[in-house]
């Protein structure tokens, strides 16, 4: 898939909910499954499942609906969650150890193959059976690693140098946890993931909702 024909973000952000519908069906014993079925599931409109689900290549029959098995295997497919995919993690905090231990992600086949971290304390050791590594040594480890994905969990006041190393090291692909829009080149993908707006927009509805 070129960068220009990539789908919009929010049927992206869909097809995880719609594989953890037809996986249930899929383990109820159906072999077809509507669009219908899994928009009133998810309290969608059936045109918008059915235009998501058409970018994985999959065309449901009319009447019966989606062969099962192929639509699993195509929504995996278009993920890229069937194929491994080597993480390292920057930052072996708190929210780093959690997202190494976090089961679900080796479900899809993201392994995480080595932690850097500046704290003498924590390089040598182990989280979840990740090697911590001394972020001095980032350059010579990821020789070794084949590792696509680095996950950024630093302080944010070090996201961006952190990151420059990263850019500077061959690293392609940035999941970054903290709350700092990355300058990256072009060709380096940036996909963040801001765990305190998320929780800004909770408690502002909060607030206005009791
Ligand atoms: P802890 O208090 O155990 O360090 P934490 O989750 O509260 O955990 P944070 O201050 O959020 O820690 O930092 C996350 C991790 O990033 C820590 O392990 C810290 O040592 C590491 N870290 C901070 N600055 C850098 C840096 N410049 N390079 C590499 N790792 C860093």
């Amino acid at each position: 898939m070129t960068k220009n024909k990539i789908p919009a973000a929010p049927s992206i952000r869909r097809l995880p909910s719609y594989l953890h519908i037809i996986r249930q069906a899929q383990s109820d014993g159906l072999e077809y499954i509507s669009g219908t079925v899994i928009a009133n599931e998810l309290v969608l409109e059936p045109i918008q499942v059915r235009k998501d689900l058409a970018i994985t290549g999959i065309i449901g029959k009319p009447k019966r609906g989606y062969p099962v098995g192929e639509l699993i295997t195509a929504i995996e497919h278009f993920l890229g969650w069937d194929s491994a995919k080597n993480a390292i993690l920057i930052g072996a905090g708190n929210l780093g150890t959690a997202l190494t231990g976090y089961q679900e992600f080796k479900n899809h086949g993201l392994n995480f193959v080595a932690a850097f971290d500046n704290n003498p304390q924590k390089t040598g050791t182990q989280i979840h059976d990740v090697p911590v590594y001394s972020f001095a040594d980032l350059k010579p480890k990821l020789k070794n690693l084949n590792a696509s994905i680095a996950v950024l969990t630093v302080p944010s006041t070090e996201a961006q140098s952190i990151t420059d190393n990263l850019v500077e090291a061959g690293i392609k692909a940035i999941w970054n946890f903290t709350n700092v829009k990355l300058k990256v080149p072009e060709d380096v993908v940036v996909q963040r993931e801001d765990l305190t707006s998320g929780y800004a927009m909770l408690c502002v509805v909060m607030g206005k909702a009791y």
